[in-house]
């Protein structure tokens, strides 16, 4: 079977690798664990998706209309959940395809909440500060039927953040005459955010590597100690990876190497993430900093390190280049950074994967926390936020390693499996309708 042949009776969703390769991991999840097909059925298509246009008036006075997406996966175990894309490839499919994982990310790690996703054909660095607000709030507001604290919670995703929820949580609430903090999550602390929020999907990486660490050494493999003789790459230095790489320095372990979609830097000695963080800041990329090697993000990727850590992404790792791969732990901080066939070849060379439902699921685990918060207008101090997180983490971590012994599958297939089962039981519950 290639890398993108899937099996299905729709054609509408079928055109995006991400999708593809989602409903190909589902159904391998299906086949170990005996799953009803009646069930694998129904999960391999979203409940509903809504396509709008999003016009706007640009600086120049022209109008221009922008393709949007909101996907609802499925809501079986409550509000549908997920991010909001802003980038120039996302189209209905991709977005239907993270819809997807959402939905067992959501699962498999206790939420209360369904999976869907949203998007904007956009390259978001071409757009004015003026752009991207008109931009958000339109779309919000043509979305606005579909979305809402007890129906569907957006939040952010590549190329948006606190401030682009700020934008919909007021947009949303100037409809209705009063503020409703609960229709997004992400948001600025100010109105309604919860503190750690911003740098829980990188914590959560961070915590997943470290019972990786841990659970090599106690089934007797070489895993790396986390301490300063481990190297460790990451691919993608934003809401993810910048937090995930200061995560890590402070542990005391070595990032060896960084890149963002300008270019990349390596230090064999380890870089020095404070400073790379205050130069990016003051120069808004990473080219140029002066105690490193410049390289590409190909050669990033080919580093020979303890820790890879794919966190820009989808589809960075595939047939292609995967041969080149030299790590003993994936960790997949972005969304489907690895294909299918490039998994397969991977797992066959025993790298330890931790997979993104499991890896980065510290943001909507948070997001949960914030919405929680939210009803409640009770807020929790930061020190509460990541304990309660760090305790998520280690049981979801725990369930898939335990599956993952049952099935003797890969910890792709294990993570999908948890998440699937407890959707299973919850969809056979409800029964299907009429
Ligand atoms: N966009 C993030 C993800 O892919 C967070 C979603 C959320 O917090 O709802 O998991």
């Amino acid at each position: 079977m290639s890398e993108t042949q899937v099996n299905l009776s729709s054609h509408l969703w079928d055109t995006s690798d991400l999708y593809k390769n989602a409903v190909l991991q589902l159904q391998e999840a299906a086949d170990t664990m005996g799953l009803d097909p009646n069930i694998s059925e129904r999960l391999k298509v979203p409940k509903r998706a809504l396509v709008v246009s999003v016009p706007i008036r640009l600086d120049d006075g022209s109008i221009r209309c922008f393709e949007g997406y909101r996907v609802q996966h499925n809501m079986t175990l409550g509000p549908g959940k997920g991010g909001v894309r802003f980038h120039p490839e996302v189209n209905l499919s991709e977005v239907a395809g993270l819809a997807m994982l959402m939905t067992f990310k959501c699962s498999l790690v206790g939420l209360p909440l369904g999976g869907a996703k949203g998007g904007i054909r956009v390259d978001p660095s071409k757009l004015s500060r003026q752009e991207a607000q008109a931009l958000t709030r339109r779309y919000t507001s043509e979305i606005n039927m579909i979305i809402g604290p007890d129906k569907d919670i957006p939040a952010p995703d590549v190329g948006t953040d606190a401030q682009h929820m700020a934008w919909m949580m007021d947009t949303y609430s100037q409809e209705r005459g009063f503020a409703i903090p609960g229709v997004v999550t992400g948001k600025p602390i100010e109105i309604g955010g919860s503190l750690g929020r911003a740098e829980s999907t990188g914590r959560g990486v961070v915590y997943t590597i470290q019972h990786a660490a841990k659970h090599l050494h106690s089934i007797g493999k070489p895993g790396p100690k986390m301490d300063s003789s481990t190297t460790v790459a990451i691919h993608g230095f934003g809401k993810v990876g910048a937090v995930a790489a200061q995560e890590i320095h402070q542990l005391n372990t070595k990032v060896v190497a960084v890149s963002d979609v300008g270019g990349g830097l390596y230090n064999k000695n380890g870089l020095n993430i404070p400073d790379v963080l205050k130069y990016m800041a003051k120069n808004r990329t990473l080219v140029g900093y002066p105690e490193a090697d410049a390289i590409t993000n190909d050669e990033l990727l080919r580093t020979h390190v303890d820790v890879l850590i794919p966190a820009a992404i989808d589809g960075v790792i595939t047939s292609k280049n995967v041969s080149t791969v030299n790590a003993t732990i994936i960790a997949e901080g972005a969304n489907g950074p690895i294909t299918n066939e490039a998994l397969k070849e991977l797992e066959s060379r025993g790298v330890f994967i931790i997979p993104d439902v499991l890896c980065n699921a510290g943001g909507v685990i948070v997001s949960y926390f914030e919405w929680v918060q939210g009803m409640q207008n009770f807020f929790w101090s930061e020190a509460e936020v990541n304990q309660k997180l760090a305790e998520v983490m280690a049981n979801a971590f725990k369930k898939v390693v335990d599956v993952q012994s049952t099935y003797k599958s890969g910890m792709k297939t294990a993570a999908l499996i948890s998440g699937v089962d407890r959707l299973n039981r919850a969809m056979l519950l409800r029964g299907l309708f009429p």
